[in-house]
């Protein structure tokens, strides 16, 4: 253990007092590394113990905390099956009983033996069966190890830090109190002053001190809605970085790397406008004013079309591509997966060769031969539009002139991926495009270095689509409604999960439902999709699908984004409650596409989850995109929302997308003013800011990089 002047932030945990290399090693399970991660840990909850009242006063109905000693303690029987767990507990006034139906017994009755003094608190109910008295169910309850602390305690609002197994909460607790005493004091300011004064916040160490050791008079409420002072400084300080660390990369994009101006509204253009089958929508044409705005600008575009499945982004992004041909230079279409590049191939084919455009599709189905073909031809420029996967800006891939980049249906197009093209010497426009609806708080988060724009118009003459959810036993009646639409010249689409092989559920396989199908309804003409057909025999399935020649398609969710054949107008999900709510958004976009009604029969399995059970419920009852992602967020979090953990963002330790989104735009507002004074932080006075920032972003080397 180092002297007390030797203390500093950064200390390994080990240093501090009362962990030893064993708990060490429990902290670092709640991913606590060193004392400063710790400050870090705030609390989860917190006991209200300045308010601790005396059992004789309570009334019922109230909220209220109460210490005691336990007289009895043990399981009752109600019933055959029903049994509940009881302690009766006991101050100098009288008798409170405590219970709980769902407990683990063994544990229970040990550690709650006779004659331990506990705390406890909860809601006061009138004791139904006896009369006698008041009761309380399911409380909050804690032991106090001895006199000594229900003394040092009492009067005080106590944290409550999240635990991990193998630590306790009053070792925890002890641990913490250390930190808070030894290293609070070395904690710095960084965040400056007239920052903190517009927003009221307060210093950070006081910040820090007041959420680990609330004073008396602290509202106790506020803190357990992460809304006293200090907290809302943690917030703060955190989306402050967050944004921050946006606002110098986008900041970058804009200064850094020069790009290409195009002239806008070239031949092309005005050719193919006139070709369009249909008029664009009024958001068509409002997004299509602000890429082109960004063409014509020398700093490359890097921009997020956002709009739902079906808003008509290919088009714009087929616009778009036209003016980067128009001034001479080429254009790449990127898709997820190889069955939407060759989609998109499809579709923009036929408009390119009567625009007498050379396009063509780089994919991993091509031979060898033709494979150089395509590599040289886009090093020579006689290609000049490509449509592929990510693959096209890996690797060996070498452009003549690359104008712009549109990558669709992807989440997030990573500031790595961006340094890839400029390694090549490449400084493309980009325009990224994505389906999935992200409430304003995220995107300003996820996609907070890039301008944002939003297609929030559908085509018109859609008609909505009627969304029904069936059980297993009901089946038949959605394959006859399957059956109906056929008949009328209609096709459809059924979607299997995934096999896993070594799942041994009893799950209807793509290649069952395609056999049983074949059985049961010999005169449609069935087609069979998945990830392990060869990629010739895909795409002859695909085209014979969007020729009609094929009137089902039994797929896997390969076909989950993307594909466009409006006259299919039955979308059946099989076991629907095992995907999550944006898939089967995305799935159930496949269909209303065209002039026809459409319908999505949600084929369910039981056992059906209540999360399970609302995802379909959501489905059944909207079809706004917006909605269902609030419902998504709502439903698992927003850790997991959208994988954000895997999208480069750094993980929020204090701050909470949803609950504390209010902060989200403030501090942006800050953090991009700063960037605009100050572009490199190389200000004296944001020393401090500078190195909290560049340990905030961690080893993503990107930022560091650009300090
Ligand atoms: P998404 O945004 O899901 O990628 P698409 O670009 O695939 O949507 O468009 C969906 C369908 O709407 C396509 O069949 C497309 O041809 C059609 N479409 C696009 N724009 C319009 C428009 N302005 N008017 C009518 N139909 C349109
Ligand atoms: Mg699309």
């Amino acid at each position: 253990m180092p002297s007390t002047q030797k203390l500093s932030l950064t200390d390994p945990v080990q240093f501090i007092k009362g962990v030893g290399p064993k708990r060490a090693e429990l902290l670092k399970r709640l991913a606590l590394e060193t004392a400063e991660d710790c400050l870090h840990l705030l609390p989860s909850r917190y006991e209200d113990r300045s308010q601790v009242r005396k059992i004789a006063e309570l009334r019922a109905g109230e909220l209220a905390t109460v210490t005691g000693t336990i007289l009895d303690s043990g399981i009752l029987r109600l019933g055959r099956r029903r049994r509940l767990f009881e302690i009766v507990i006991e101050d100098e006034s009288g008798l409170l009983h405590a219970k709980w139906f769902k407990f683990r017994d063994a544990y229970m009755a040990e550690r709650f033996a006779p004659g331990l003094k506990v705390i406890i608190s909860g809601k006061m109910t009138d004791n139904k069966y006896l009369g006698t008295g008041l009761e309380i169910v399911h409380p909050d309850i804690e032991i106090l190890q001895d006199d000594e602390e229900s003394q040092a305690t009492s009067g005080q609002i106590i944290p409550v830090y999240p635990s991990t197994e193998g630590l306790n909460q009053k070792s925890l607790r002890q641990i913490m109190q250390n930190v808070v005493d030894n290293y609070i004091p070395l904690v710095e300011e960084f965040i400056p002053n007239d920052i903190l004064t517009r927003h009221k916040l307060p210093q950070r160490r006081k910040a820090f001190q007041e959420t680990h050791r609330p004073p008396v008079d602290q509202s106790v409420r506020d803190l357990e809605r992460f809304r006293s002072a200090g907290q809302r400084r943690l917030i703060f300080e955190e989306f402050f970085l967050l944004q921050l660390s946006l606002a110098l990369r986008h900041l970058q994009h804009e200064t850094v790397e020069k790009g290409v101006a195009f002239k806008t509204r070239g031949p092309l253009i005005q050719r193919f406008v006139q070709h369009l089958p249909f008029e664009l929508t009024g958001a068509q044409k409002k997004v299509l004013g602000n890429i082109m705005d960004d063409l014509e600008r020398d700093q490359p575009m890097n921009r997020l079309l956002h709009g739902d499945v079906g808003s008509g982004k290919t088009m714009v992004a087929l616009i778009a591509l036209l003016t980067a041909i128009d001034n001479g230079y080429q254009g790449a279409l990127m898709a997820p997966t190889e069955l939407l590049a060759e989609q998109h191939f499809l579709s923009l084919k036929p408009f390119c060769e009567k625009l007498g455009l050379s396009i063509d599709l780089a994919s991993s189905a091509l031979t060898n031969a033709e494979r150089d073909r395509v590599r040289s031809d886009l090093a020579s420029g006689n290609i000049q539009l490509v449509v592929g996967t990510h693959s096209l800006i890996q690797k060996d891939v070498q452009f003549n002139k690359l104008g712009l980049v549109v990558i669709d249906e992807q989440h997030r197009f990573g500031v790595l991926q961006r340094e890839a093209l400029g390694k090549k010497g490449w400084q493309p426009h980009v325009l990224v495009m994505t389906a999935t609806p992200i409430p304003r708080s995220l995107a300003m988060t996820l996609y907070g270095d890039m301008d944002i724009c939003q297609l929030d118009e559908m085509p018109p003459g859609r008609l909505p689509i009627t969304t029904r959810r069936f059980y297993e036993n009901r089946r038949e009646e959605a394959y006859s409604l399957i059956d109906g639409e056929i008949k009328k010249g209609r096709q459809a689409y059924i979607v299997c999960p995934l096999i896993d092989e070594s799942e041994k559920v009893d799950l209807h396989t793509a290649t069952e439902v395609f056999e049983g199908l074949r059985r049961q309804y010999p005169t449609w003409k069935i087609g069979l999709l998945h990830g392990r057909i060869k990629n010739e025999e895909r795409q002859d399935m695909m085209r014979a699908f969007k020729e009609g020649t094929l009137q089902v398609l039994v797929a896997t969710t390969i076909i989950e984004v993307g594909i466009d054949v409006p006259n299919a107008t039955t979308i059946l999900i099989e076991h629907a409650e095992r995907f999550g709510l944006a898939q089967l958004h995305q799935l159930r976009g496949r269909v209303g596409r065209g002039q026809h009604h459409s319908h999505c029969l949600l084929v369910a399995h039981h056992p059906i989850t209540p999360e399970a059970k609302r995802r379909l419920d959501a489905m059944v009852k909207s079809q706004d995109g917006f909605l269902i992602a609030e419902e998504d967020l709502n439903i698992r979090g927003p850790g997991d929302f959208m994988g954000t953990r895997q999208s480069g963002l750094p993980l929020l330790r204090i701050a909470h997308l949803i609950r504390d989104a209010e902060f989200i735009a403030p501090a942006r507002k800050e953090a991009f003013a700063l960037v605009e004074k100050d572009p490199d932080l190389s200000n004296p006075e944001h020393a401090l800011l500078k190195q909290a920032l560049l340990h905030y972003v961690g080893d993503r080397g990107d930022l560091a990089s650009i300090l």
